[in-house]
């Protein structure tokens, strides 16, 4: 069974869902996403980037956690599987020699935003600039390249070190 799905337990004393220690929400995406609605563009823009921030941080912790059992790819297989079993879409990771490289189909921001013309799963941007700076050493860059609800496909993920763009751009 999957790991997270095993392990979530539902206190109905306390109103709680915990992974151990760690507290979760279910919440309808459309409620979550519905945050950005009739919001002008640059306040917009300055959530999904708090957004990505907190869960850089926030879910940064569960990555670290993940990471004290399981390192490169098997640190991606355990954030795919988590993230299956929280209900954050189906991903698929790509570890190449300097880059992490990030299918999501089935977004649960996208679908819990609609049509939209910006990238919206910036949460998933900041899980996985955290997945990436455990894999291939800080700081690091991520950024959500084609999103679900601007397409209606899936969405699309890269990752890399600061430096290596920087890199690139002498080449
Ligand atoms: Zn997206």
């Amino acid at each position: 069974m999957n790991g997270i799905v095993s392990r979530l337990e539902h206190d109905l004393e306390q109103g709680e869902i915990l992974d151990g220690k760690r507290r979760y929400l279910l919440m309808r995406p459309d409620v979550l996403m519905g945050i950005l609605r009739g919001l002008d563009e640059t306040t917009r823009a300055a959530v999904l980037k708090s957004f990505t921030r907190a869960a850089y941080e926030n879910g940064g912790r569960s990555i670290e956690a993940y990471a004290r059992d399981a390192d490169g790819r098997a640190l991606l297989d355990v954030v795919c599987e988590t993230s299956a079993g929280l209900g954050w879409g189906k991903w698929d990771a790509e570890l190449e020699h300097d880059r992490l490289r990030l299918t999501v189909r089935n977004s649960p921001f996208a679908w819990g935003h609609g049509v939209s013309s910006c990238p919206v799963c910036a949460p998933v941007v900041g899980i996985l600039q955290s997945v990436a700076k455990q894999i291939l050493g800080g700081p690091i860059v991520a950024e959500e390249v084609a999103c679900g609800a601007m397409s209606g496909g899936a969405c699309e993920f890269v990752a890399y070190r600061e430096d290596r763009s920087q890199e690139g751009n002498l080449k």
